[in-house]
């Protein structure tokens, strides 16, 4: 995977192969690392595996 697929990946919100194109995407909650929770993603057209990394991003607080 490339950096302009990892780009197009992350737009597109992973609901997209990046090897082609194919919304068939199987996707397992996997490790927790200090980099973030990883998920396996493995395409069901294409059989490709990749991994997705997700951190947290921002806290806003309920003001009440
Ligand atoms: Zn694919």
């Amino acid at each position: 995977m490339n950096d302009q697929q990892k780009k197009e990946y992350i737009a597109n919100r992973g609901r997209y192969c990046p090897y082609c194109g194919s919304s068939e995407l199987s996707v397992i909650a996997g490790d927790y690392h200090s980099t973030g929770q990883y998920y396996n993603a493995e395409c069901d057209d294409c059989h490709k595996k990749w991994c997705e990394v997700y951190t947290l991003t921002d806290v806003e607080v309920d003001e009440e």
